[in-house]
């Protein structure tokens, strides 16, 4: 008798919670409509990273004034206070922990406090770093992965490409908004990665992902599906992957890293409002 064992499930690992007062060393223009800002100091000491959607809270000062306000942690919790820090959550690019640099991507799009400062950052300017709280640890145990993502997720989906076992079977799409805003990405994974162009439509407004995700031949075997970016967009993707193509809940990470009009959109919402 053969009996059938699920492959082990997404863990999360918790780090002890920090907040970092961290300088800028370099800008740099990535592609037209992302600045890669790295991050440098003494109180990287001790920064945590390991999955590929590892993210962090960037804490931006309130307008006019130089640093930010630092939250309140105790007993590792992060405390309410009367004055809470402006915050947005950005993906970890890289960390190197040999020289103690932080990369993170910043999309700029326009308006919004993280777009704003990432349009003017400068080399001694200085933000603050909160977190990682934990890493989502999905085991690397699938015969094939499906990534998808626009700009925003970008940095996760190159980590996701960077992490995953050489040689495994990998399709990933991509949005961005035409050819010069594509990135080169370093992977000994077994790739297709499709780029789609939005031309000028806006972001958050297209269908191109979900009719990718939708025309994709799958391979055989176990999968699992990670895909980032709007959340209105993102979720028929999800419906199509548990209702049509069958996938089991651990097997879809769907996750709406931003959501169209709304200013700091809250991303474990959708966890707990869409369970398609
Ligand atoms: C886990 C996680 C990881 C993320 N990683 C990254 C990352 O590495 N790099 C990155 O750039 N972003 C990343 N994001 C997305 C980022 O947090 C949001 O885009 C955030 O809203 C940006 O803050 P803001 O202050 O610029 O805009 P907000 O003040 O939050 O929003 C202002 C307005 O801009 C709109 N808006 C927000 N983002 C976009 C966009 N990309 N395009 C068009 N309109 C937009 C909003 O709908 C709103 O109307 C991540 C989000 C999550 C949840």
């Amino acid at each position: 008798m053969t009996t059938e064992t699920a492959p082990p499930r997404m863990r999360i690992v918790r780090h002890p919670l920090r907040y970092r007062l961290l300088e800028v060393r370099r800008v740099h223009r990535v592609t037209p409509g992302t600045v890669r800002v790295t991050f440098a100091g003494p109180a990287l000491e001790g920064f945590c990273e390991q999955a590929p959607t590892d993210h962090v809270k960037l804490c931006f000062p309130e307008p006019g004034a130089e640093l930010p306000v630092e939250p309140v942690v105790e007993n590792d919790t992060w405390m309410d206070a009367p004055v809470e820090p402006i915050t947005r959550d950005y993906t970890i690019r890289h960390y190197r922990r040999d020289v103690q640099e932080l990369d993170i991507d910043m999309v700029l799009h326009g308006t919004g406090v993280g777009s704003g400062w990432a349009a003017a950052a400068r080399p001694g300017m200085r933000l603050g770093v909160f977190g990682p709280r934990g890493s989502e640890e999905i085991p690397f145990v699938h015969d094939w992965y499906l990534l998808a993502a626009e700009e925003t997720a970008l940095p996760a989906l190159a980590r996701w490409l960077e992490m995953l076992p050489a040689g495994v079977r990998v399709i990933a799409f991509a949005e961005v908004p035409g050819p010069a805003d594509e990135q080169v990405v370093e992977t000994a994974t077994d790739l297709t990665l499709t780029w789609l162009h939005r031309g000028d439509a806006a972001p958050g407004s297209t269908d191109l992902l979900e009719r990718a995700v939708r025309a994709a031949e799958l391979p055989e075997g176990t999968g699992f599906a990670w895909i980032a970016g709007e959340a209105n967009t993102l979720r028929p993707i999800r419906r199509h992957l548990r209702n049509e193509r069958g996938l089991t809940k651990d097997q879809v990470d769907v996750d709406g890293y931003w959501k169209r009009g709304v200013a700091n959109h809250d991303h474990h919402e959708d966890e707990h409002t869409d369970h398609a």
